[in-house]
């Protein structure tokens, strides 16, 4: 290696030394020949003139060597230099021509490694950077960063999405001056006090609604305790906190209405005991009380039972080729009975004798027989009640249409919750239990059909149920 580095510089001072031996011997001639007496003026004037321009090509040679030999070493360094100076600028794409082996090459090589080593450094922290930020925009939570004198620096997606706010409004503000809930303001300032991570759980109004989040708010503390400001993480528990309040007025649902028979049937068998017994009228009115609670008990355990096995996890129909058309027919007549007793005129009409669908006879029987003793239960003595079942190429539509009761239209949407009853009274005396039509729609859902319902107070109701022939 040395003897190729060295080589140019060793020819560049031999050419030297060979150019000033040659000039020193040409020189030591003429000053020899000068002093000769022999030698007249012009002679000694025309040596003079050979010594001056010969010692001129000395030193004019001895410049251009010398010019030569520091741009061959200049030069690669002032490029390496530019290189250095773009790196430094950023641009980690810049190199240099590396033509020598020297150590002008050997600079050159070493920064264009540097240049390579810092241009895949910069790519591996610029994919990290977009992997954090993706992280930090999709994380499906509000973010927002603030730093140690309040300010905030970072806010992401979610947070825009959350509080619908503008970034520009929000970046590099104090948080107490933009943010407007009182309390995340208050929690903001608990973390600045404590020291300490806060998670609590906010309702926050938010336009027309208000929202629950479950905020976590941790503060951000760097090496030797150097505050580095607060970072807030939203996660939205609207939902959650509505299941969670379902599930309670589920619970207080169930237990009122187990109560209501268990109290009454205590109450009359109690006053059987207490001597009530012994009158036979009273005996027997009080036990047929008993028994029409406690049939009412039964069937309300029964639709309870029977709910939570449709909204178990793995629950699964009983999917088979059946007639509609018989078994609606089946259904009408087990609640012809029914209908008589309170003079109802209950009428069906299909038009095909034959309807086959795919889908579980059990359970579509029960939605039926839901439907249309509903429709018998809310229509008055004497009136009307018509099954109509229509066939739609790849759909089937059944209407149960009654003259009864109606429902208002803004109490529709409800009639399908669990316990929800128009009249309480009304459903009560039919024997209801306020889960018939939860029942239904679980059903109708999980044979992917659609129910609507058109109603007018005081005139009736009509409940349309659409199902595919073939439901997977
Ligand atoms: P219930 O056991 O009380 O009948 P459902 O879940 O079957 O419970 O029905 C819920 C409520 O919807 C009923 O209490 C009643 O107020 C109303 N409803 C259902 N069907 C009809 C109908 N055909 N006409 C009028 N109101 C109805």
């Amino acid at each position: 290696m040395t003897k190729f580095r060295t080589k140019p510089l060793i020819t560049l001072i031999t050419l030297i030394i060979i150019v000033l031996i040659g000039i020193g011997i040409l020189f030591g001639q003429l000053v020899q020949s000068y002093f000769l007496e022999s030698l007249v003026e012009s002679q000694k004037v025309k040596i003079l003139w050979i010594l001056s321009i010969s010692l001129g090509i000395t030193i004019i040679v001895i410049i251009l060597l010398v010019i030569r030999m520091a741009a061959m070493y200049t030069k690669p360094i002032k490029a390496a230099t530019d290189v250095a100076i773009e790196l430094a600028k950023g641009n980690y794409r810049a190199r240099t021509k590396i033509d020598r082996l020297d150590e002008a090459g050997m600079l050159g090589t070493a920064i264009n490694r540097l240049a390579e080593n810092l241009q895949e450094l910069v790519k591996v922290q610029e994919m990290q950077q977009d992997r954090l930020s993706a992280l930090i925009e999709n994380m499906g939570a509000g973010l927002i960063l603030i730093d140690s004198r309040g300010y905030i620096k970072l806010i992401n997606r979610g947070y825009i999405d959350i509080f619908q706010v503008n970034p520009k409004d929000y970046l590099d503000k104090l948080y107490y001056e933009v943010i407007d809930q009182e309390e995340l303001r208050q929690l903001i300032a608990d973390v600045f006090r404590t020291e300490q991570k806060v998670r609590k759980q906010l309702l926050i109004p938010l336009r027309i609604e208000r929202r629950f989040f479950d905020v976590y708010g941790v503060p951000i503390i760097g090496s030797n305790h150097v505050w580095k400001g607060v970072l807030l993480v939203f996660h939205d528990i609207t939902e959650l906190k509505k299941l969670e309040q379902t599930r309670k007025d589920f619970v207080a649902n169930v237990s009122h209405e187990l109560k209501t028979p268990v109290t009454s049937i205590k109450g009359f068998a109690e006053t059987l005991m207490d001597g009530a017994m012994n009158n036979p009228e009273t005996l027997e009115a009080f036990l047929s009380i008993i028994l029409k609670e406690s049939e009412r008990l039964q069937s309300l355990i029964e639709d309870l039972l029977e709910l939570s096995k449709i909204e178990q996890q793995g629950f699964r129909l009983n999917l088979k080729q059946l007639d509609v058309n018989k078994l609606l027919k089946d259904v009408i007549t087990l609640l012809n009975g029914k209908a008589q007793a309170k003079n109802i005129h209950l009428d069906f009409t299909s038009d095909s004798k034959q309807l086959m669908i795919k889908g579980d006879i059990d359970r579509l029987k029960q939605v039926f027989i839901n439907l249309i003793s509903n429709a018998i239960n809310y229509t008055p003595d004497g009136g009307d009640v018509k099954v109509v079942l229509t066939d739609g190429g790849e759909n089937i539509t059944v209407h149960v249409k009654d003259s009864g009761v109606g429902i208002k239209q803004d109490e529709i949407p409800r009639i399908f919750e669990r316990f929800y009853r128009v009249d309480r009274a009304r459903s009560r005396n039919s024997g209801g239990t306020g889960l018939g039509l939860a029942i239904v729609k679980h059903l109708v859902e999980a044979h992917q059909g659609n129910i609507i319902v058109r109603s007018e107070l005081g005139k009736g109701s009509e409940f349309i149920l659409e199902l595919k022939k073939s439901s997977e």
